[in-house]
């Protein structure tokens, strides 16, 4: 027989597009349209149906400019003979002069019925709006249509105005293009599944195969029957020739995907958040109304700031949401507040995204979630498994790594183990996207991808369309239904999550390990970009600390009123901004400046609830802030510093600043414990530790040096750092320095921007600090610091959630020589016995680390921070502007003293006028454990709750914490402050009883005392 195939499947392509997608829509009448402009940002329902509507003509242009709302009000009658035969329905079809494709980067529309209930949302490729009236009758609806601008639709990353408010442009960039009643062929549309579902199996089956050979048959005999002037009429007899493959079961062995509906919403990106608010309506509306027409169908969807978004906006809509969830077919998953960042939020703060978002869907839906979700994360943190896990999440869903440039994860479904030894069950769906459209192609792709086949064939999909939201479509789950059990497919169940889990627990008793962190390679420049964002961020996690500390002391201490409420809205605040598209500095000049005033005002509400903490406390009583006379200092910080005890406040001098002297040709600080040299280039030049008398710096190398490269990554601006940045450093043109009082003052110049140095030096401390002030105008530029350090460290380490992770310096595998721009919160500490240095900042959370063999046979370990850069997409005018960025080089043998510099330059004490000492509320005797948090307990039961954790990596034995007020009783608990019923964790002490804790490297712990 000869080979027609390619001539059978352009048949198919030719016929599916010019015949049987156009016979879908049988026929259509218009309906009257009216229309009002919302003059400014989006309003509620309510407001919006008691305006006045004009009438609106299609082909006119809508939504004001972009990013604006239009509202229009669509009526009409029914038409008698519209729906009566049984292979047909009726709908109302909106083209809001959609771009094609581009579901949820678009034009996106929400249909109302008069009731102010939401019907569906409107997207390029689900536009169809169901109608509530029989023929013959009268309805009416609303459509709010948003004109969302494209900012980038074909991946070429070119700056855009349309991401800012100021610069969007005022004219109008929609026509509407369709607003009409249509009556479909539900037979026709059958049909079209049909051949789309075999069309794409056929592509994947082997081509010498008997399967491939019948579906092709089988494809052609369709062709045959359809009768090009008679679609509707033929589309039966088409259906039948096709049948008998679609019933071809599913081989024995094949492998089974559960198929889980979803949505990825970016809570803010190429849109604010307050437009996500709106994405989420549409996209869970359209969710409901799918459920309502498939009861096979299930849905996850993560954040619980979306679901409080739309408790807060769409009571009705939420109340459906419930009654789903109670159903078990809306599956709330994750249990974050948002999908977050995981390299750069805080330990507390990473622990709260759980907190607040596990209580969230306890309180409203009685709902437990076992499994993390994070598809989309750039990167996991080695710290999660633990925090997840003492969340009460075993199971975690994972897929961004599958984004690698260079190494793949060997397994799909494994255990990750932390840097405690915690394990919990991951899962990458190996489709290797969560925005499947349950292609063939994707379950096939799937299958050969999954890396535990033949010990574990079970493996999720997750379809719909997502980033932008949108959803799952009716055409998806017709793809669903026909390849459930299809001979030549993998098998598809609409299903769970927790189904896919489940199987894999049972399949992997002794699943392959992976250990650390899950680094990704790829969009390296997000531990820098957007600055002003990262400083938010930082201050904001400390400010929250000090807050729930100083408020706790005095609530315990004084009696005052814990503000539990105002706490718990601004950790909302904060915990929205670590999403992972806002804290890494990926999303539009609009979400950066909605987060920077998010902070500053975050950052005005906290300094006042610690002022009035502090006031009362160094008063002595809650009521009066006078009185006392002794200059006391507030230390929040979790080690000694200035002299106060960790947790407490006490009289003290302060810090004495050491001024520079002039040395000849530069200036010496002499510290006691380090001399430092700057010289008349204003570089560091000379790091002496007066304690074993060893030089830090390389010989001849210049410390402290600022060095700008081009930063032209090839695609993705805000988010890549490409490896070829470094071949293009420049130096700074050295402007001036100067001795000012106790500073050296630099100032250097580099295009367009200035950068200003001050080295200063405190009495006692083996550390200078350098504080940069740049005024940065530059585009496209990464500018670093650079320390380069006399000592041979094989490895880095650098400090990540309750605890660090170590990296080598080298770069002997491929593994290594991607991670070549790296993430560390507070400290980078490297060492070889007997010495080392710390790098610590109050700012940035980029940096690199290598190394280098000199021609004298000694090694120069080189750390660099990075502090700005200047990309131009998605936000042109990304870190324009000043910035003050700290950075102190301190001698620190061990990682001990990397953690106390850490949390010194970040939680600098606080002074005030008072009467007596105060006291902390939790005192720990260790040295290697560390208390994260003080505060009182989620329920307001006035309990104290404080977190610890073992920060040296090492096992801590008998560690006594001593509560520094009357205790009834001490309970170990979950990061949700719940008992801990079983296992070695679980502990209660009674008042009297002294608390010893042994704790295993980088343990966590969470402490509950009630209050005697
Ligand atoms: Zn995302």
């Amino acid at each position: 027989m000869h080979d027609d195939s390619a001539h059978v499947e352009a048949r198919l392509r030719r016929m599916l597009r010019d015949r049987i997608a156009p016979a879908v829509r049988r026929r259509s009448v218009p309906v009257t349209i009216a229309a009002w402009q919302v003059p400014d940002e989006p309003v509620p329902f309510a407001e919006a149906v008691r305006q006045r509507y004009e009438p609106f003509e299609i082909g006119s242009p809508w939504g004001g400019r972009p990013w604006g709302t239009t509202w229009f009000r669509v009526s009409g009658v029914v038409p008698a003979d519209f729906g009566l035969a049984p292979e047909t329905s009726v709908e109302l079809e909106v083209d809001l002069g959609f771009v094609p494709g581009a579901v949820g980067f678009n034009a996106e529309g929400l249909a109302w019925r008069p009731d102010g209930s939401t019907i569906t949302g409107i997207e390029p490729e689900n536009n169809g709006v169901p109608i509530d009236a029989d023929p013959g009758e009268a309805f009416e609806l609303f459509v709010e249509a948003a004109a969302n601008p494209i900012i980038d639709a074909d991946y070429s990353f070119r700056p855009t105005p349309m991401g800012s408010r100021h610069t969007r442009g005022t004219e109008p960039i929609y026509v509407l293009r369709a607003l009409e009643l249509v009556e479909r062929d539900e037979r026709v549309w059958q049909l079209e599944q049909d051949i789309r579902v075999l069309g794409a199996l056929l592509a994947e089956l082997p081509s010498d195969g008997t399967r491939a050979a019948e579906v092709l048959r089988a494809l052609d005999a369709a062709a045959d029957a359809l009768d090009p002037d008679d679609v509707a009429g033929s589309a039966g007899a088409a259906r039948a020739a096709l049948a008998p493959v679609l019933a071809r079961r599913a081989d024995d062995g094949a492998h089974r995907t559960v198929a889980v509906g979803h949505a990825h919403i970016d809570s803010a990106w190429m849109w604010p958040a307050r437009e996500t608010v709106r994405k989420c309506a549409r996209t869970w509306s359209n969710v409901l109304d799918l459920m309502d027409r498939d009861p096979d169908f299930v849905f996850a969807a993560s954040s619980a700031q979306q679901y409080a978004w739309i408790r807060d906006g769409y009571p009705e809509l939420f109340a459906r949401i419930a009654r789903r969830v109670a159903e078990g077919r809306w599956i709330p998953v994750g249990g974050m507040w948002v999908e977050s960042d995981t390299n750069m939020p805080g330990g507390e703060a990473l622990a709260r995204q759980f907190v607040a978002g596990k209580r969230f869907f306890l309180e409203h839906f009685g709902i437990e979630t076992r499994e993390t979700w994070l598809p989309d994360s750039f990167g996991y943190s080695a710290a999660l498994p633990q925090i997840a896990r003492a969340a009460g999440n075993p199971w975690f869903l994972a897929q961004k790594a599958s984004w690698n440039e260079t190494n793949r994860l060997p397994h799909t479904s494994f255990r990750w183990e932390g840097i405690d030894g915690t394990g919990v069950l991951v899962h990458c769906p190996p489709a290797d996207r969560y925005n499947s459209d349950v292609s063939a192609a994707d379950l096939h792709r799937g299958e050969r991808q999954n890396r535990e086949r033949g010990v574990a064939d079970t493996s999720m999909l997750l379809f719909g369309f997502g980033d932008g939201g949108g959803g799952p479509t009716r055409e998806m789950l017709a793809a669903a239904h026909r390849q459930h059990d299809l001979g030549g497919s993998p098998r598809v169940d609409l299903g769970t999550p927790a189904e896919v889990f489940a199987d894999l627990e049972r399949d992997l008793p002794d699943p392959s390990v992976w250990a650390g962190e899950i680094y990704l390679e790829f969009h390296r420049g997000t531990y820098t970009s957007q600055l002003r964002t990262k400083q938010g961020n930082r201050r904001s996690e400390h400010l929250l600390r000090e807050a729930e500390l100083w408020a706790a002391t005095a609530a315990v201490r004084l009696g005052a009123a814990y503000p539990s409420e105002q706490l718990e809205e601004i950790w909302r605040t904060v915990l929205l901004q670590q999403f992972h598209d806002i804290l890494p500095g990926s999303s539009i000049a609009w979400v950066h400046e909605v987060a920077e005033a998010e902070y500053a005002r975050v950052a005005e509400d906290l300094e006042r609830i610690i002022a009035d903490a502090i006031g009362a406390l160094a008063a002595g009583s809650a009521g009066d802030v006078s009185g006392g006379a002794r200059t006391l200092r507030f230390n929040a910080a979790p080690v000694v510093s200035d002299g106060v005890p960790a947790l407490g406040a006490a009289a003290s001098a302060g810090p004495r600043a050491v001024g520079p002297r002039p040395d000849g040709a530069g200036w010496t600080f002499d510290t006691g414990r380090i001399r430092a040299r700057i010289d008349d280039a204003g570089h560091l030049v000379s790091l002496l530790d007066l304690t074993t008398g060893r030089e830090a710096i390389a010989p001849g190398a210049r410390a402290a040096e600022y060095i700008v490269y081009r930063d032209t990554p090839n695609q993705y601006d805000a988010w890549d750092l490409d490896r070829t940045y470094q071949r293009h450093p420049t130096e700074l043109t050295l402007e001036s320095v100067d001795a000012v009082g106790d500073a050296v003052v630099v100032v250097r110049r580099t295009g367009r921007s200035t950068v200003t140095t001050r080295f200063t030096a405190v009495e006692g401390r083996a550390e200078l600090s350098i504080a940069s002030s740049i005024d940065w105008h530059e585009h496209e530029k990464l500018l670093k610091l650079a320390f380069p350090l006399d000592l041979k460290a094989d490895r880095a380490a650098s400090e990540i959630q309750f605890g660090h992770v170590e990296r080598p310096t080298h770069q002997n595998t491929s593994w290594d020589h991607a991670r070549f721009e790296t993430s560390a919160h507070r400290w980078v500490h490297v060492a070889e016995p007997g010495f080392g240095v710390a790098v610590a900042n109050d700012s940035t959370y980029g940096h690199d680390v290598s190394r280098r063999v000199r021609r004298d046979g000694g090694t120069t370990t080189l750390v660099r921070e990075s502090l700005v850069r200047g990309p131009r997409y998605p936000d042109p005018e990304a870190d324009q502007g000043t910035h003050r960025l700290v950075t102190v080089v301190r001698i620190a043998e061990t990682v001990r003293e990397a953690i106390d510099t850490g949390y010194r330059v970040n939680l600098p004490t606080r002074e005030a006028v008072g009467a007596a000492d105060v006291p902390p509320l939790v005192r720990v005797a260790s040295e290697s454990v560390i208390v994260e948090a003080v505060k009182l307990a989620e329920d307001r039961s006035g309990d104290v709750v404080v977190r610890l954790y073992e920060a040296r990596g090492g096992s801590a034995r008998a560690v006594s914490v001593d509560w520094g007020f009357p205790v009834g009783s001490t309970t170990r608990v979950d990061l949700l402050e719940r008992p801990i019923e079983e296992g070695p964790g679980a502990r209660e002490w009674d008042g009297g009883d002294p608390v010893l804790l042994d704790l295993r490297p980088f343990e966590i712990v969470t402490l509950r005392a009630t209050r005697a």
